[in-house]
C-alpha cells in the first residue's frame, strides 16, 4: 500500500495521516469547503475538494472518493469513523473498484450495523445478551407479555440506532404503546428503518467494550476494556483504560467473549465489541462498532501498539504479529472528549471561533485534535474540538495528570466540556471508581461549574488572530501545491489550501 486515502476530517483524518507516515504511505485527504484550511488538510500530501459543507455534499459521497481514488491511484481507503465508515455498500465499492478498504468486510458491517443481527449471530457463539426479544416486536401484546415476564422497566430499541437514538424506557405496562410509537417514529426518521425490539433496562450498568483485532488467517486478540460509563444522553464523554471493577479472571472472560462476538461474523481488521456489566459484574453483549473508535487512544497508551499501524497491517493481509500473551497493561489511561459544547446548558453544542487556543503538554499528555487558534467550529459536523488523552503509571496519577491538562488547555470563543471534565474527576465517586452510567443525572448540577468569560478579552485577541491568520494564509498559498477535481459551482480554487 503506497497511497491511502483518508475519507474523513477533523482529528481523527489526520490521526490516521500520522501513522501512514510512519509507514512511509503518501496520505490524500479529502474536504468540503468550509474544511478547506483545516489541519488535515495541510498536513495530508495531496488534497481534494469534495464539495459544500453539508456532508450530504461532501463527506458522504462515496462514488465520488472512490472516483478520486482512481484519479489519484489510492490504492487503501481508511474510514475513520463516522461518515461512511459503517456503510456496508460503500465498502463493497470501494473493493470491488481494487481498492483495499481498511476495516471488516461488508459482510460484517452488515451484520453488526442491524442490534437484531447482531444479537442473533453472537447467540450462536456463547455470548452472554440481555434479557429480551431477538426479533422485530411485530404484536404490541405479545410484546408487552414478555415485557412483564422480564420485569419493567424495559427498554425498547431500534434495531437500526445508534447514537442513543430510538431507545426509550418503558417502566409500566401503560406505557407501552406510547413509548413504541415514539421509538419507531425516531427510528424512521433517523435510519429509515422502524423495526425495535426489547431489552431488560438494567439498573445501575457500566459501560465496558473491548477493543479486538482480527486479521485475515484467523487470528484474533483482544487488547482489553475500556470503561466508558460516563456519558450524557447516552454518549460518553469520559473513558478510561483499564476499567477499575474488572479483574484478571473477568477481562479474560469478557476478552474471550468479545472474540466470539467478532468470529461470529468472521471479523477482521479493528472492532469494539461493547458490554454493559451490572452491579454483579455480569456482562451482556450490546453491540459491535466495526470501525476505530473515538476512544481507541487509551487502548494504546496502555497496550503501547498503534492501532491504525495494525488496521494497514491487517489489510495488507499480514497476519496479527504478537499473540495475546504478547500483550499486557501498562498503567492507565483516561480521555475527556472536548465538545464545543456548554455543560451549563444542558450540553447543547456551540459555535464560533477558536480565539484562543493552548494545548497542555508535558509528560503522559496526548491531544489528538483537528482545530488550530482562529479556526471556526462549523455547524455541520461533531461538535468535538479535541479528545484530552493522559497516561499515568496508575489510576492516580492519571487522575492528577487529567486535571493539570484540563487547567492548562485554554480555550476561549466557544463553551467546552473542559469544565465538566474537571468536576467529574474530582468527584469522590470517579475517584473511588464507584460509577455508573447515571453519573450525569444523579451527582451533576451545573451550578457546580464556575466558569468566568471576559469579553473585552475575547474581542482583541480576536482581531489579533483574524490577522495572524491572513498572513499565514498567504504565506502558505505561494509555497504549496494541491491536486483537486473541479468544482464549477464553487470558487474555491482561488482560494487554494496547501498540501504539505
Ligand atoms: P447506541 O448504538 O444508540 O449507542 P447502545 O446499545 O450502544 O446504543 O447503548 C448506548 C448506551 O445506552 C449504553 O452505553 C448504556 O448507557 C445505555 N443502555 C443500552 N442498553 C441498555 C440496557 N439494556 N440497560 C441499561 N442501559 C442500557
Amino acid at each position: 500500500m503506497l497511497k491511502i486515502l483518508i475519507a474523513n476530517r477533523g482529528e481523527i483524518a489526520l490521526r490516521v495521516m500520522r501513522s501512514c507516515k510512519e509507514m512511509g504511505i503518501k496520505t490524500v485527504a479529502v474536504y468540503s469547503e468550509v474544511d478547506r484550511l483545516s489541519p488535515h488538510v495541510l498536513y495530508a500530501d495531496e488534497a481534494v475538494c469534495l464539495g459544500p459543507a453539508p456532508s450530504n455534499q461532501s463527506y458522504l459521497l462515496g462514488d465520488k472518493i472512490i472516483e478520486v481514488c482512481k484519479k489519484l491511484n489510492v490504492d487503501g481507503v481508511h474510514p475513520g469513523y463516522g461518515f461512511l465508515s459503517e456503510n456496508a455498500n460503500f465498502a463493497k465499492k470501494v473493493i470491488e473498484n481494487g481498492i483495499k478498504f481498511i476495516g471488516p468486510s461488508p459482510e460484517s458491517i452488515e451484520i453488526m450495523g442491524s442490534k437484531l443481527m447482531a444479537k442473533n449471530a453472537v447467540k450462536a457463539f456463547d455470548t452472554p445478551l440481555v434479557p429480551g426479544t431477538d426479533q422485530p416486536i411485530s404484536d404490541i401484546e405479545e410484546a408487552k407479555k414478555i415485557s412483564e415476564k422480564i420485569g419493567y422497566p424495559i427498554l425498547i430499541k431500534a434495531s437500526a440506532g445508534g447514537g442513543g437514538k430510538g431507545m426509550r424506557i418503558v417502566t409500566k405496562s401503560e406505557e407501552f404503546e406510547e413509548q413504541m410509537e415514539r421509538a419507531q417514529s425516531e427510528a424512521k426518521n433517523a435510519f429509515g428503518d422502524d423495526s425495535c425490539f426489547i431489552e431488560k433496562y438494567v439498573a445501575s450498568p457500566r459501560h465496558i467494550e473491548v477493543q479486538v483485532l482480527g486479521d485475515h488467517h484467523g487470528n484474533y486478540v483482544y487488547v482489553f476494556e475500556r470503561e466508558c460509563s460516563i456519558q450524557r444522553r447516552h454518549q460518553k464523554v469520559v473513558e478510561e483504560a483499564p476499567s477499575f471493577v474488572i479483574t484478571p479472571e473477568l477481562r479474560k472472560k469478557i476478552g474471550e467473549a468479545a472474540i466470539n462476538a467478532a468470529k461470529s461474523c468472521k471479523y477482521f481488521n479493528a472492532g469494539t465489541v461493547e458490554f454493559i456489566l451490572d452491579e454483579n459484574l455480569n456482562f451482556y453483549f450490546l453491540e459491535m462498532n466495526t470501525r476505530l473508535q473515538v476512544e481507541h487512544p487509551i487502548s494504546e497508551l496502555i497496550s503501547g501498539l498503534d492501532l491504525v499501524k495494525e488496521q494497514i497491517k491487517i489489510a495488507r493481509d499480514e497476519k496479527i504479529s504478537f499473540s495475546q500473551e504478547d500483550l499486557s497493561i501498562n498503567g492507565h489511561a483516561i480521555e475527556l472528549r472536548v465538545y464545543a459544547e456548554d455543560p451549563q446548558n444542558n450540553f447543547l453544542p456551540d459555535i464560533g471561533t477558536l480565539i484562543e487556543y493552548k494545548k497542555p503538554e508535558g509528560l503522559g499528555i496526548r491531544v489528538d485534535d483537528g482545530f488550530r487558534e482562529g479556526m471556526e467550529i462549523p455547524i455541520y459536523y461533531d461538535p468535538m474540538i479535541a479528545k484530552l488523552v493522559v497516561w499515568g503509571k496508575d489510576r492516580t496519577e492519571a487522575i492528577e495528570r487529567m486535571k493539570r491538562a484540563i487547567d492548562e488547555y485554554r480555550i476561549k470563543g466557544v463553551k467546552t466540556t473542559l469544565p465538566f471534565g474537571k468536576f467529574v474527576l474530582n468527584h469522590p465517586n470517579f475517584i473511588s471508581g464507584d460509577i455508573d452510567t447515571h453519573f450525569v443525572e444523579k451527582y451533576y448540577n451545573s451550578d457546580l461549574l464556575n466558569e468566568t468569560i471576559n469579553e473585552e478579552e475575547i474581542k482583541v485577541i480576536s482581531e489579533f488572530i483574524t490577522i495572524k491568520n491572513k498572513l499565514l494564509f498567504e504565506k502558505n498559498n505561494t509555497q504549496k501545491s494541491i491536486s483537486y477535481i473541479e468544482n464549477s459551482s464553487s470558487n474555491w480554487k482561488k482560494n487554494r489550501p496547501q498540501a504539505v
